[in-house]
């Protein structure tokens, strides 16, 4: 094997290996070094619970990897990549019997939502069909728009809080929708930018739908590193890189990693000012994910959520603010919004015959060490009675495993750091380039540079284009 590259890349998730195959499809040579056994990152699945079952460890659905200017451009399914659409991306049933659901098609979803029909039509419609110029805007660093009138005309919008973006409608269906989508932002509703938030999730869904991957989210992981190896790069696992002494000879180093173990690793190559920047950097709260292997499928009341990809549960507006607010305040929450993926429904893979795996979170404040399996069971429970009959197993994990499992997720903030509008385009400091550092050579391409979490890879292809530019051109 040999002992120099043009550039290292520390860590496997979507940024690192999205960041090799850009810097190796030029030709260059790059080696991946990864401290687990197993590549992927955020991509892992494994038989979390029982023998046959497969569970998405971290993501499990894929607006943003099928939106994602770079990894489309890539050929993922000739690498073995499969993405399966359930028939309804997402779900939100409330107490009282209804149910607001974003399907595919724009009209079905308004007629899920009475008198707001029209209203949502008239806002979602002119996004869906400029998706892809919103998707290049957003899903990298802060620059003059290239379509400036559809990035405009979404910025109005974009700017404001769920909250306000919620106002615009009246039925209780709407409301909850916007607020279930926005809350994936981890952030209180009532800032700035959260509107935004789930306004792209929402016209994704309607663009390009909420898909998984069919056999786990791992074999975007596999089909990713197929690709990499096909351009002559190589990924070592089990290689834990502590400090540059770790590394072997390379002209540039990308690291896959946040801001506290930049420095941990190169502090003190790294000048005081931009240290001080680090450290005031902010991370934010955290998941309690809980994984299950279930002997049928989950019996919800409502038709739409037994066809749904994903399910938010949580109830209304207010009720989800609420829960996000108190999140962020660091207050226990007993009725909390969860996110719950049913892959296995699309997917039959994942579990034996007649069997079915489920994937769900909620939030909690940052490093939080209480078990919420109950109140997340509750939760399904209310809106899919004898659920808890069906239980065959649970994994869980805390924050706190959820940092030994990946040591990106400090305290278990699954995002990389606070994705709010202050942090979203300056992460990890506010700088021109925010992938570069002030050392020659030494880049950072983890979630914690723009446009932040999610497996799209762009934080990985933008941080490498830079690297291109400044050392190999
Ligand atoms: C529970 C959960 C659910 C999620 N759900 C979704 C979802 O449904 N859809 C979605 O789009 N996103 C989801 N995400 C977010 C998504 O997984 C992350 O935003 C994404 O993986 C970040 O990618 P990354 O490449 O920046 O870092 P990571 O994926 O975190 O990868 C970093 C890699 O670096 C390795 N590493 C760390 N330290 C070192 C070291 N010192 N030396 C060597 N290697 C090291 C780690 O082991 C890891 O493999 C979820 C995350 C979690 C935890």
């Amino acid at each position: 094997m040999p002992d120099s590259f043009d550039a290292v890349v520390v860590g496997s998730g979507p940024n690192g290996l999205a960041a090799a195959i850009t810097l190796a499809r030029e030709g260059l040579s790059v080696q991946v070094l990864e401290a687990e056994p197993t590549i992927g990152g955020g991509m892992r699945s494994e038989e979390l619970t029982l023998p046959g079952f497969t569970h998405d460890l971290c993501s499990a659905i894929h607006p943003l990897a099928i939106a994602s200017p770079f990894l489309s451009s890539l050929p993922l399914a000739e690498h073995g990549l499969e993405l399966l659409q359930p028939t309804v991306p997402v779900a939100h049933p409330l107490d009282d019997g209804r149910t607001a659901v974003l399907e595919r098609s724009i009209p079905q979803t308004a007629s899920h939502l009475g008198r707001d029909a029209d209203d949502y039509v008239k806002l979602m419609a002119p996004f869906v069909r400029s998706y892809e110029h919103l998707v290049d805007q957003f899903l990298g660093p802060a620059r003059p728009p290239r379509h400036p009138i559809s990035a405009g005309r979404f910025g109005v919008h974009a700017i404001r809080s769920a909250k306000g973006l919620a106002t615009m409608f009246e039925d209780q269906r709407a409301r909850a929708l916007i607020a279930g989508v926005a809350a994936h932002s981890i952030l209180p509703l009532d800032r700035l930018a959260t509107g935004g938030f789930g306004l792209i999730l929402a016209i994704l869904g309607h663009a390009v739908g909420w898909p998984v991957a069919k056999g786990g989210t791992q074999s975007l992981a596999v089909a990713l590193q197929s690709i990499l190896e096909s351009h002559g790069g190589q990924v070592v696992t089990g290689r834990r890189v502590e400090s540059l002494d770790d590394l072997p000879e390379h002209k540039a180093l990308l690291l896959d990693l946040g801001p506290r173990q930049l420095e941990r690793i190169a502090g003190d190559k790294l000048p005081k000012p931009y240290l001080f920047l680090l450290r005031r950097y902010r991370y934010g709260p955290s998941v309690f994910k809980v994984d299950w292997a279930l002997d049928g499928p989950v019996p919800w009341k409502n038709r739409f959520c037994r066809e749904a990809g994903t399910i938010h549960l949580g109830g209304t507006f207010e009720q989800i603010a609420a829960s996000e607010r108190a999140v962020w305040e660091n207050r226990h929450v007993d009725r909390p919004y969860c996110i719950i993926a049913q892959q296995s429904i699309v997917d039959p893979s994942r579990a034996p015959e007649g069997k079915h795996t489920l994937w769900g979170y909620c939030h909690v404040p940052n490093g939080y060490d209480v078990d919420m399996t109950d109140l997340i069971e509750n939760q399904i429970e209310r809106q899919a009675p004898g659920f808890k009959d069906l239980i065959l197993a649970r994994s869980t994990r805390s924050p706190a495993q959820l940092e030994q499992h990946n040591a990106n997720y400090i305290g278990g903030d699954i995002n990389g750091g606070v994705q709010d509008l202050r942090q979203l385009f300056t992460r990890p400091v506010p700088r021109i380039d925010p992938y570069s550092t002030p050392v020659d050579g030494i880049y950072l391409c983890s979630s914690s540079t723009p446009p932040g979490g999610g497996v799209h890879g762009m934080c990985g292809h933008h941080a490498a284009l830079s690297a291109l530019k400044k050392q190999f051109r």
